[in-house]
């Protein structure tokens, strides 16, 4: 039995003095690999040299959150876009062997992420927010990668921006689904989205073990973790890693009345359908 954990901060210094330990406790928990989100510039291309060390399990998303949208974002966006086409910069290379492109091949960016809305903080930035993802946006249909997508107090507005293209989109998660009945059923009006299930699933006063089962099919939801934030029953509280996802798969099979296995099975098949890996 193996799942994947489609959101995960790997990258943070929260795990700088033990994170190949974090990755095996991972392996032998039963996750079969890690996706890695992007905030920035500089996580961006940190996050590809990460998996290109592990790229047999890391899997690298490039972007910028909503949280890091300052004056500057236009100069990160078009840094992090040269991300996304890998042999540009090998045409500088006097020998370009096919040994010299293959090492400087970006390893496989199985997504643009993660990229959204959050006013609940600040709305200080809010048209630039908007302005920087539409952009992203627009990266994805014309890259065809999924994007992953955060949203916080701003479900409407980010709603409006994607239905402009709805129809061209390749598809994606909406990371850490908090929501109720109606909003989870706004966001899968966009059919090749997903909603990404964490921890919150687990917490005492969460809704989400009748929300989801009413109104969310199996073959809508990736499982996720957010680590180093939102550590599941009964690890709240701590940091939290990627081998957590088991209580998170546990209690989705309890809350939907099906087995561990279906779960894997499921969302397995719903990873390969939105990340094609
Ligand atoms: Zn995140």
């Amino acid at each position: 039995m193996n799942w994947v954990d489609t959101h995960c901060h790997i990258d943070g210094e929260e795990f700088d003095t033990d994170r190949e330990l974090v990755i095996e406790r991972a392996r032998k928990a039963g996750v079969s690999k890690l996706f890695v989100p992007a905030i920035d510039l500089a996580t961006s291309q940190s996050i590809v040299d990460l998996c290109r060390q592990h790229s047999d399990y890391l899997y690298p998303m490039v972007g910028l959150h909503p949280e890091e949208v300052r004056a500057d974002w236009r100069t990160q966006l078009s840094a992090i876009k040269s991300l996304l086409s890998p042999l540009s910069p090998v045409t500088s290379l006097p020998n370009r062997s096919p040994l010299a492109i293959a090492s400087h091949l970006s390893p496989l960016i199985i997504a643009i992420g993660e990229v959204g809305l959050d006013f609940y903080w600040s709305r200080e930035f809010e048209h630039e927010q908007m302005e920087a993802l539409e952009q992203q946006v627009q990266w994805s249909v014309e890259t065809r990668l999924p994007l992953m997508i955060h949203c916080r107090k701003a479900q409407n507005e980010l709603v409006s921006i994607l239905k402009r293209y709805a129809g061209e989109l390749p598809g994606g998660v909406f990371h850490c689904f908090t929501g109720n009945e109606l909003e989870a059923e706004q966001l899968l009006q966009f059919d090749r989205f997903v909603l990404g299930i964490g921890g919150v699933l687990t917490f005492k006063k969460s809704h989400l073990p009748e929300v989801l089962p009413a109104v969310v099919p199996l073959d809508r939801l990736v499982i996720e973790t957010d680590s180093p934030y939102m550590a599941p029953v009964p690890m709240r509280g701590q940091r939290n890693e990627p081998a957590y996802t088991a209580h998170i798969l546990q209690r989705l099979a309890q809350a939907y009345g099906v087995s561990e296995e279906e779960i894997c099975q499921q969302t397995n098949a719903n990873v390969a359908r939105v990340f094609g890996v």
